[in-house]
C-alpha cells in the first residue's frame, strides 16, 4: 500500500456541517433578495431536492461546472417563489462553506498518521477547483495533501475511471497499491473498483448495509483507515 485517497463531502467533512452550510446559503440569498418572509428551511429542502436530482443525472458523465449546476438548482426554486438568484451566488456559497464546513473529529490525526507511514495522501472529489482549494484552506488542511484531483481537472464525474486514474498518475502508484475512502458506495466504491483500487466505505451508522458488497472495507470512523493500511502493508 503506497497511497490513500479521500473523497471530500461526507468523508473528510460531515454532512451535518454541509447541511448547515447550505441552509445558511439559502438564508443569505433570501436576505439579499428581500424575501425573508419565506421559510428558509422549506426553501433549503426544495433546493436540496433539485440539486440532488441534477447531480444524480451527472454521475459518471462529463464534467460541467458545479457552480452552474448549483445555480440552476436554486434558479428553479427561486422561479417558483418569485425571487432571483443573486449575481454573486457562488461567492456566497464559497464563503458559507468556509464558515460552516466541519471536519470529522479524527480527520487530521488520520491524515497525519497515514503520512507518518510514508503514504501519499490525496483527495479525489467531484468538485470545482476553486471550491476545493478555498474550502481546504479555510479548514487549515490544504497543505496536508500530496495531491488533489477534481472532476473539473479530470473532465468527468465519479464513478468514471478518469478522476481515479489521474490521481494514481499524480501519486505514481499502481491501482492495487492504493486505497480510496468514500461515503457513497455507488460512486466511491464502484469507481475505485473499476480501476483496480481497493475501497473503504465510511458508514458511521451502518445504514448503507445493502450496498456494502461493492466495498472492500467498511469503517465506522476515519481513523479505522490506519489499521486497514497497516494490515495491507503486512
Ligand atoms: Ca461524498
Amino acid at each position: 500500500m503506497k497511497a490513500v485517497f479521500f473523497d471530500f463531502v461526507g468523508t473528510l467533512i460531515t454532512k451535518r456541517g454541509e447541511n448547515r452550510t447550505h441552509l445558511n446559503i439559502i438564508r443569505e440569498v433570501l436576505r439579499r433578495s428581500g424575501r425573508e418572509d419565506l421559510d428558509p428551511v422549506a426553501i433549503w429542502e426544495e433546493y436540496e431536492k433539485e440539486s440532488s436530482a441534477l447531480f444524480k443525472g451527472l454521475a459518471g458523465k462529463s464534467y460541467v461546472k458545479i457552480r452552474d449546476v448549483d445555480t440552476e438548482a436554486l434558479r428553479r426554486v427561486a422561479e417558483r417563489h418569485g425571487f432571483t438568484v443573486p449575481e454573486d451566488f457562488w461567492e456566497i456559497s464559497l464563503e458559507m462553506h468556509a464558515r460552516y464546513g466541519e471536519l470529522f473529529p479524527d480527520a487530521v490525526e488520520t491524515i497525519k498518521a497515514l503520512k507518518g507511514l510514508g503514504l501519499h495522501v490525496g483527495i479525489v472529489t467531484d468538485s470545482d477547483n476553486d471550491y476545493i482549494e478555498h474550502h481546504l484552506r479555510a479548514l487549515g488542511i490544504y497543505e496536508l495533501f500530496d495531491s488533489i484531483t477534481t472532476s473539473e481537472e479530470a473532465g468527468f464525474y465519479k464513478p468514471h475511471p478518469r478522476p481515479f486514474q489521474l490521481a494514481l498518475e499524480k501519486a505514481g502508484v499502481k491501482p492495487e497499491e492504493a486505497l480510496y475512502i468514500g461515503d457513497n458506495p455507488a460512486k466511491d466504491c464502484v469507481g475505485a473498483k473499476n480501476v483496480g483500487m481497493l475501497s473503504a466505505l465510511l458508514d458511521p451508522s451502518g445504514e448503507r448495509r445493502e450496498l456494502w458488497e461493492n466495498c472492500d472495507f467498511v469503517i465506522s470512523s476515519l481513523k479505522d483507515v490506519i489499521e486497514i493500511v497497516k494490515g495491507l502493508q503486512g
